[in-house]
């Protein structure tokens, strides 16, 4: 097997048996009907699209969901030919484009559904339509809305309507007052669709939050993002651990330099640190460029086991950390991950950027290359910036 190189001493890692655990995981709870989307938007979070998918489509997913028609299009040209289900807008003009690749898109504007009917499209274009139930973001509320949509379904027979979702803004909140009510606007909606529309179509709500805390609630199928990737929602979630989950996501360096600093020396831009005494201090070979933010400065990183400080600025393409002693350059430093009983998990990552953990694998930029390993072997090697 050949590995694209890569000529730098800092990647991320991606346990795809993870991926496999997380998704077997869930459909254990799931009942045996319900059928799970991979989310692998954003490069599968940050992890690799293409990789991940595969993986996912292994496990037992059954189609892919992303955001972008760019994102579906990248993955039809790399050779996926299961459902493809695009979440958000997407270009009424490039509905032909759509249909043709075969690619469900999101709809909910009358005027949409107009333009595209303008359009000489190929194929027939399959239509999720989107019902804003309680998140305000896009998709339709009343039923006047419905009704005008379907009636533009109805008279283009080139538009197949595949599918009707909604998405949950507090499926991982301890209080599920909200959530209940988001559930009960979607089903007065339902029942005035199922008066209207005779057909066969398909319903999903479920995020990873809902379909891990309420899998007997959940319709024909479930979008599965977050917690596919070992994370949990929220902490909440996180302490409820609905399934076990298995985090694929690890962020490896080495230092490149290692020397003794006298004391009263500054170190970094700004001079923000400066040595109480005799000190080793190790430069490690990834900034801000690479995703680890200059807000992450006081963070740790395991070295031979044990915590060190990250001390001064965080640079575009170095930091430099406090160490105990003396270590050899391409000494392994693990950001996020484990060295023997230590662990950096990507929660504690986002508890101290005070964000959640979605954000922290996409944060880290293609300039990484991500190394793909399975029970711990390594099977492939891509570098974002170059493929
Ligand atoms: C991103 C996204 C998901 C996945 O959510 P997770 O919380 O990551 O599981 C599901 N549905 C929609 C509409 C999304 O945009």
């Amino acid at each position: 097997m050949s590995f694209a190189p890569f000529y730098r001493d800092s990647w991320a890692e991606v346990e795809l048996s993870a991926i496999d655990h997380n998704i077997k995981e869930l459909q254990k709870r799931l009942q045996p009907e319900t059928k799970i989307y991979a989310v692998v938007k954003a490069n599968g979070y940050g992890h690799g699209d293409i990789e991940v998918a595969d993986q996912a489509l292994k496990a037992g997913a059954s189609g892919l969901a992303v955001a972008l028609l760019d994102e579906a299009l990248r993955l039809r040209e790399a050779g996926f030919d299961c459902p493809l289900l695009v979440m958000g807008w997407t270009r009424p003009e490039d509905a032909p484009l759509a249909a043709e690749k075969e690619i469900a898109v999101t709809v909910f504007q009358e005027d949409w559904l107009r333009q595209a009917s303008e359009q000489s499209i190929p194929k027939p274009l399959k239509l999720h339509m989107k019902w804003d139930t309680g998140m305000g973001r896009i998709g339709i509320r009343t039923t006047e809305e419905m009704d005008a949509l379907l009636r533009q379904i109805e008279q283009n027979a080139i538009f197949r309507l595949e599918a009707v979702f909604t998405h949950f803004a507090t499926a991982d909140d301890e209080e599920s007052d909200y959530y209940l009510e988001q559930e009960q606007r979607f089903e007065n909606l339902f029942s005035h669709f199922e008066r209207v529309w005779t057909k066969d179509v398909e319903f999903h709500t479920g995020n990873s939050a809902a379909s891990m805390r309420f899998p007997e609630r959940m319709k024909h199928f479930v979008r599965f993002g977050i917690s596919m990737y070992g994370l949990y929602p929220s902490s909440v979630v996180k302490e409820e651990r609905p399934i076990p989950l298995s985090p694929a996501f690890s962020l490896h360096s080495r230092l490149i330099h290692v020397k003794k600093v006298e004391a009263n020396q500054s170190i970094s831009y700004g001079a923000t640190y400066t040595t109480e005494q005799d000190e080793w201090i190790g430069t490690i070979p990834l900034g801000y460029a690479d995703g680890w933010i200059r807000k992450l400065q006081g963070m740790d990183v395991l070295v031979d086991g044990k915590r060190h400080p990250i001390v001064g600025r965080i640079c575009m393409d170095q930091f430099m950390i406090r160490l105990d002693q003396e270590y050899p350059v391409g000494t392994k430093v693990t950001l996020i991950g484990k060295q023997e009983d230590q662990e950096i998990t990507v929660d504690e990552v986002a508890d101290y950027l005070d964000t959640i953990t979605y954000e922290i694998p996409c944060m880290i930029s293609s300039r990484v290359p991500r190394m793909y390993k399975k029970q711990g072997e390594q099977v492939k090697a891509r570098h974002l910036l170059f493929s």
